[in-house]
């Protein structure tokens, strides 16, 4: 016998749970399936714990530097890693909690606990039970990439999942992969004393931010004597009397690292590959991600695919912004669209990078007529105040139009920072409008107006 339902969900991350409740609020059936835990990537493996860990990270970091603020502490600082995961633990658990009991209680809902699979258009099954619907939202999201790498399959090592279960500190973390997982992840490991390398294959951590954003990072990273082993084309893992050996074809230094444990952090991948999709005429790119349109419509009418599993975004913003699409159109008769949105994210190393829109190389690259505002942290008030002077903000704007192209904002309150141009560009404003707000003394957004008016063509 199958359930019939007005609606299926299947996940409970960033865009699942906020659907769910528009959907049952207009009345509808809504069933909802998890195979594992409630709340997704964010809550258990990704934002929240990894944030939690950054914020005990950051305590160890600044204790250390007690005296540069006039401050003894009496004895050495030591980092209890029991502790900090139990503390990690405990808020990603009231998260998971507060998703499945929102999810119990939702008038209208139904929870599933099983893996979920199509075996038609409008049909998938969780265990023994079928359900139905003409509506269907996909919002599985994805997992550690662990692509065949010479060796990988000889040592034991862990992903951003199986990271959170450390509860001593490694004596030496090899990360393969320099992009923002193993960003922060190196960062609060070296704070919590580990020895830390970082084994990147490009020539530059971030390729994808400004040269100078990428310099200023890898300066950042090195100040706390964290390795950075640049060029490492081809990367190959070997077992090393219970150490791990990480084999690395570098321009220069030793050709070798040895380590105690190995994280790997070279991408995610979408968990779309035993989902069934090929019984629901469901299309996937070569990658794996579910083709979707503007409106998250998939190549079969009636199923939706929301949040990582679609390949227009990697974060929670993104995901829930996805929610936010499908239920404008469907329950709102507003047709939103995720072009409308300007791409937006933070690093959260410390300090902090915000980014909003493009960077300088996208904008002259998109032909674009470019103006530039910078400002090393150095000079910023409050950075200098908080004895965090590291990084810098840069502003890029469009001659012709005015109109804000993006920002990059990495430094103390950098994450916060970026929202007022991010808002900015949002209202289409010209950039004399932001460079016009009197804005609050002493505090890195007060430098936003500053830098637009020091505007400049020179690169
Ligand atoms: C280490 C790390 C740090 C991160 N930090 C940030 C950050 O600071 N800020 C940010 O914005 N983003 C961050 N992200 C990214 C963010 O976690 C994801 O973009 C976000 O969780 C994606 O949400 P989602 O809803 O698409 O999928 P997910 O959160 O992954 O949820 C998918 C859910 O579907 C379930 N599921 C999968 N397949 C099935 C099936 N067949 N049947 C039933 N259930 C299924 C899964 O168990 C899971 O619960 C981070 C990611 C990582 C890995």
């Amino acid at each position: 016998m199958s359930q019939k339902h007005d609606a299926i969900i299947i996940g409970t991350g960033q865009a699942g749970p906020g659907l769910a409740r528009r959907v049952s609020a207009a009345g509808m059936s809504v069933a909802i399936v998890e195979r594992d835990l409630f709340g997704g990537t964010c809550v258990n493996t990704g934002c929240i714990p990894t944030k939690a860990l950054v914020a005990s990270a950051h305590a160890a970091h600044l204790a250390r530097r007690a005296a540069d603020f006039g401050v003894s502490l009496g004895g050495s600082v030591s980092v209890d890693m029991s502790k900090v995961k139990s503390r990690k633990d405990a808020i990603s658990e009231k998260s998971r909690t507060g998703v499945e009991s929102g999810l119990r209680k939702l008038k209208n809902c139904t929870v599933y606990q099983g893996h979920a699979r199509f075996v038609s258009k409008h049909a998938i099954t969780v265990g023994d039970q079928t359900l139905e619907a003409d509506r269907i939202f996909i919002n599985v999201g994805g997992r550690a990439a662990t692509p065949p790498m010479p060796g990988l399959d000889r040592v034991p090592f862990l992903t951003n999942s199986s990271i959170m279960s450390l509860d001593t500190v490694p004596p030496h973390l090899i990360i393969v992969g320099g992009s923002y997982v193993g960003l922060e992840f190196g960062q609060m490991f070296r704070r919590f004393g580990s020895e830390v390398t970082i084994v990147e294959m490009g020539p530059r951590l971030l390729p994808r931010e400004d040269e100078e954003v990428s310099a200023a990072i890898l300066d950042i990273l090195q100040q706390e004597q964290i390795e950075v082993r640049l060029n490492a084309t081809c990367v190959s893992l070997s077992a090393e009397g219970g150490r791990v050996g990480a084999q690395v074809d570098c321009a220069s230094g030793s050709p070798s690292e040895i380590g105690t444990h190995l994280l790997l952090a070279v991408g995610r991948r979408p968990n779309t590959d035993d989902l069934g999709l090929d019984a629901a005429g469901v299309a996937i790119d070569e990658r794996g991600y579910i083709v979707v349109d503007d409106q998250l419509r998939t190549s079969t009418p009636g199923i939706f695919a929301l949040g990582d599993c679609n390949g227009k975004g990697a974060f929670t913003h993104t995901a829930y912004n996805d929610f936010e699409i499908v239920a404008a159109n469907l329950l709102d008769g507003d047709s939103r669209r995720v072009s409308d949105r300007i791409t937006a994210y933070a690093l959260y190393i410390d300090p902090p990078l915000g980014r909003a829109g493009l960077t300088e190389s996208e904008a002259r690259s998109r032909g674009h007529d470019v103006l530039v505002g910078k400002r090393p942290m150095s000079r910023v008030g409050r950075a200098i105040e908080k004895g965090e002077t590291n990084g810098l903000m840069k502003i890029v704007v469009d001659a012709r139009s005015r109109e804000i192209l993006g920002a990059a904002i990495l430094g103390t309150g950098g994450d916060e920072a970026i929202h007022c141009v991010l808002d900015a560009m949002y209202a289409k404003a010209p950039y004399p409008v932001l460079q016009r707000a009197m804005h609050i003394h002493p505090t890195v957004a007060e430098f936003i107006p500053t830098l637009l008016g020091e505007l400049s063509s020179t690169p």
